[in-house]
């Protein structure tokens, strides 16, 4: 096995572009960008070598096919490339190379697959670039809504279209990448956790139930620009004082449900904007933004009642107003109860220590689980740090978990 351990931290390299993994700055290989594309270009030449026939789809989705039979359905397995600013090289990386690696295994033993297996190594996962995320797996599952993202800007003002455009793709295109239903049977990704419940626990694999989908709110308080100087404290429309209170409160509503039952929530306020934020002006106007995240959308709902609830005892105590606008209130995504069930059986076969946990991060397979049936596995990350320069995942459960990938892919294709 050591062999296997050598083959997936020299292709963890390859694809990460680099000769050691430690990188003080980190990674930074965002969407549509030509080092996402170099990193792409890398898993095409890894993919050759193991025999399989490869091809960039519409959104710029890598595909690689291990075509047994034409009338077959297609098993696919993979992850992403590309990394948010400064990030990790494991984040995506890992679940794209475990895939390789699987299919390195099933070959090795001569393995001959019913069902055609692809390879899904997909384009801008991370919202970092365009504040949009997985936009290679929501134009796959039909998700993408072309006309909304196409001129979200990166920091430097260039729009995903033009992005998309330089990066040699044609934006009126992108959704030919979508699939029909009969075109996929299932699909299995495995990523690093980016949470610590794995090592804290002392398990191997992590078996995912469900992923935490966000809802996020703008609250905008406004009352009344005026000099800081010349206005009486009693005659004061202070924005921000009034929303002061929202921030903690919010914290504190927080906890006090999560004591209340199992299922873990989490809310951030996580972006102010006060204006005009100057020093002789009293804020006028300030909007926090808020991302409330669990499994259970009714816990989510829970909160966004209770801070509906505070906003208009504000607003009856001082005198401002304040409107609350949902931005998104995603539903939170089940993956399939079949496929949690053979991964558990997988890991029980090779003696591997697994538990079931929920995602609090977005991946590209809760898109792929709208249309088919998916599955999605963790293996540990240290101290559950991610999105960082010091993110890392032990080459020894790497390749646990591609060999419970390589089963899986295995079970399912014969
Ligand atoms: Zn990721």
């Amino acid at each position: 096995m050591n062999d296997y351990i050598n083959w997936i931290e020299e292709k963890l390299l390859q694809i990460n572009l680099v000769k050691s993994m430690d990188q003080a700055e980190g990674f930074s290989r965002l969407g549509y960008t030509k080092e996402e594309k170099a990193s792409q270009e890398q898993f095409r030449l890894i993919s050759q070598s193991l025999g399989l026939k490869t091809y960039e789809d519409a959104a710029g989705n890598q595909w690689a096919l291990w075509e047994v039979d034409k009338q077959a359905g297609w098993i696919a397995t993979g992850s992403h490339v590309d990394t948010v600013y400064n990030g990790g090289g494991y984040d995506g990386s890992a679940g794209v190379v475990a895939s390789l690696a699987a299919v390195k295994m099933l070959k090795d033993e001569s393995f001959q697959p019913r069902k055609n297996i692809a390879i899904i190594a997909f384009a801008c996962e991370e919202s970092a670039r365009f504040n949009v995320s997985t936009i290679g797996s929501k134009a796959i599952s039909g998700l993408l809504d072309k006309e909304k993202v196409a001129s979200y800007e990166d920091v430097n003002g260039v729009t995903l279209e033009k992005a998309f455009t330089k990066r040699g793709l044609d934006w009126q295109r992108i959704q030919d990448a979508q699939l029909e239903d009969d075109q996929l049977e299932q699909f299995i990704e495995l990523h690093i956790e980016q949470a610590s419940k794995l090592e804290k626990s002392g398990k191997e694999i992590g078996i995912v139930r469900s992923i935490a989908q966000p809802t996020r709110l703008h609250i905008t308080c406004t009352g009344k620009t005026n000099h800081t100087g010349t206005t009486p404290m009693n005659e004061r429309q202070d924005a921000l004082v009034a929303i002061a209170p929202l921030i903690t409160f919010i914290e504190e509503a927080t906890i006090e449900i999560n004591q209340e039952q199992a299922v873990a929530l989490v809310a951030t306020v996580s972006t102010i904007q006060n204006t005009p934020n100057s020093m002789s002006m009293i804020p006028g106007e300030v909007v926090v933004g808020i991302d409330i995240r669990s499994t259970k959308a009714d816990l989510k709902h829970r909160l966004v009642e209770k801070v509906n609830r505070f906003v208009q005892q504000i607003e009856m105590n001082k005198p401002v107003s304040f409107t609350i606008k949902t931005l998104v209130d995603d539903e939170p995504t089940d993956l399939d109860p079949g496929i949690q069930e053979t991964l558990t059986n997988i890991c029980e076969k090779f003696g591997l220590s697994s538990m079931s946990l929920d995602s609090g991060a977005g991946h590209d397979v809760m898109n792929m689980s709208k249309r088919w049936p998916c599955g999605l596995i963790f293996i540990p990350c240290r101290d559950g740090i991610s999105h960082h320069p010091l993110e890392h995942a032990n080459m020894e459960d790497l390749l646990k978990g591609t060999k419970v990938i390589a089963e899986y892919l295995k079970k399912t294709s014969c």
